[in-house]
């Protein structure tokens, strides 16, 4: 073509292939639903119990332990391990907005009586949040007129937060403490929850799927595969959707459009040390609030029972987080956890990682809601508060009298919201 003096430069209709065969019904259709379909001779059992809550982390499986207390027949299925189990087991009662604080309260309450009966690993703690800057300063001694807390000027730091801590760092030049904090062992209290449930006749099915839910009249049908891979469809009364990460799928196809959304928050836990805390206690919760190399908050504190320090860092935005893959960790997140941890205590730069994780928070809001059987959207808090929340949620369920703050928690109420200290 050469020779007679055309050159192809490119392609003359730059579009995508015309032979797809996928047609804009098949990517979206109103009317069709996903559906099971099973090998023949199959055996599909079915059953039927009063209450099904789908999804045993902490709220889960309180909302398990409370429905079945009030003589419920109650299933608990779970599979795979949420938020509950990844988070660093902190509690606070100190929160800007009273409802919440109220709420806290009462959790600590529940796990001291929790205590009171199994080695749940509660210890009593502190927050220290450290000062950066005048605003800081400004907002955390603000915080004084909703917390007990006072606050400590650097000069105190090693005798009120830790001997080791350095004495060279000038970042910080005060700190709040806030008392009546706490610590506990996620697993445990899990554990000790779904025992009670279980000692009141409620059944656990742990390493099963809920796989599909929908209305059947003014019940539920739910398709739930077993750990041995046989096939259970359940009939319930009441469906709790406790899914954390995994609700979304649910509410979808009862049609409940919720605005949750999970983001990744990353954690990391060390090897064990002894007591690094003052006085020869363990370390307390310790939280760093600069918007600091991509991220609003790095904290931590020292697991009692086993010296370990366990700790996170919240990413400065939460859009880049949102859906994001839990199975690596980045460069950034451990540089920054290194860098603020042995900046605090120098000792620390020699000390190994144990592990590293992440998981999500279901964002913006806390939704408790019986009439739509919601119980997620727990946010960085949903170990702290979640029994006495899922107590809430079963109370209303009951006719029971709850706190005026319920109708905030339902999807169509306003939320709580914690702008203050998140
Ligand atoms: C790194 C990190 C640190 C945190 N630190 C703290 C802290 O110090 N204090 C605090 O109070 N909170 C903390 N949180 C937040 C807290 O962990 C969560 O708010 C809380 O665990 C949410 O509990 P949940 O029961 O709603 O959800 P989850 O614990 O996620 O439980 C939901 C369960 O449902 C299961 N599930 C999902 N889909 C299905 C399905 N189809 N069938 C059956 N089961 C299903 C999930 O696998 C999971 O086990 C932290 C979170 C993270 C990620």
């Amino acid at each position: 073509m050469r020779a007679h003096g055309i050159e192809v430069t490119g392609d003359s209709t730059p579009r995508a292939p015309l032979a797809n065969q996928v047609t804009l019904g098949d990517v979206y259709s109103g009317e069709s639903r996903e559906h099971f379909v099973f090998g023949h001779g199959s055996i599909i059992e079915k059953a039927e119990t009063e209450i099904l809550v789908a999804g045993g982390g902490m709220a889960g499986s309180a909302a398990f332990r409370y429905f079945a207390e009030a003589g419920k027949r109650t299933i608990l299925v779970n599979y795979d391990r949420g938020s509950t189990w990844r988070c660093i087991g902190g509690g606070r009662p100190a929160f800007s907005n009273p409802d919440i604080s109220d709420i806290a309260m009462h959790n600590l309450e529940i796990f001291r009586d929790d205590q009171l009966h199994c080695n749940i690993d509660l210890k009593m703690t502190r927050y220290v949040n450290l000062v950066h800057d005048d605003a800081t300063y400004r907002s955390l001694d603000a915080s004084r007129a909703w917390s007990e807390a006072y606050m400590i000027d650097r000069k105190q730091f090693t005798e009120k937060i830790s001997p080791y801590w350095n004495p060279n760092d000038n970042t910080y030049s005060h700190a709040l403490i806030s008392e009546n904090c706490w610590q506990a062992t996620p697993g445990r209290t899990i554990e000790y929850v779904r025992t009670v449930g279980k000692q009141h006749g409620g059944q656990v099915m742990e390493d099963c799927e809920v796989l599909h839910v929908e209305r059947a009249g003014d019940k539920f049908r739910v398709l739930v595969r077993r750990h041995d891979k046989h096939y259970v469809e359940f009939t319930c009364d009441h469906f709790v959707n406790a899914m954390g990460w995994g609700a979304e799928k649910f509410t979808d196809m009862l049609g409940i459009d919720t605005q949750l959304y999970p983001v990744k928050h990353q954690a990391f836990i060390t090897r064990r040390l002894p007591n690094l805390g003052a006085g020869g206690d363990s370390l307390d919760m310790i939280i760093d609030r600069r918007h600091y190399k991509g991220f609003n908050a790095v904290y931590g504190q020292q697991f009692l029972h086993t010296g370990q320090i366990i700790g996170c860092a919240s990413p400065d935005c939460d859009a880049n987080e949102t859906r994001q893959n839990l199975k690596y960790n980045s460069l950034a997140f451990l540089k920054v956890v290194s860098e603020m941890f042995a900046q605090w205590i120098p000792g620390l730069a020699s000390v190994g990682f144990h592990a590293v994780w992440a998981g999500y928070y279901i964002e913006p809001r806390y939704i408790i809601d019986p009439e739509v059987g919601l119980l997620t959207g727990l946010r960085g808090h949903g170990f702290m508060l979640g029994q006495y929340l899922a107590k809430l949620y079963v109370d209303k369920y009951l006719g029971k009298s709850v706190p005026a703050y319920m109708k905030d928690l339902a999807i169509g109420g306003k939320g709580l919201s914690e702008n203050a200290f998140q």
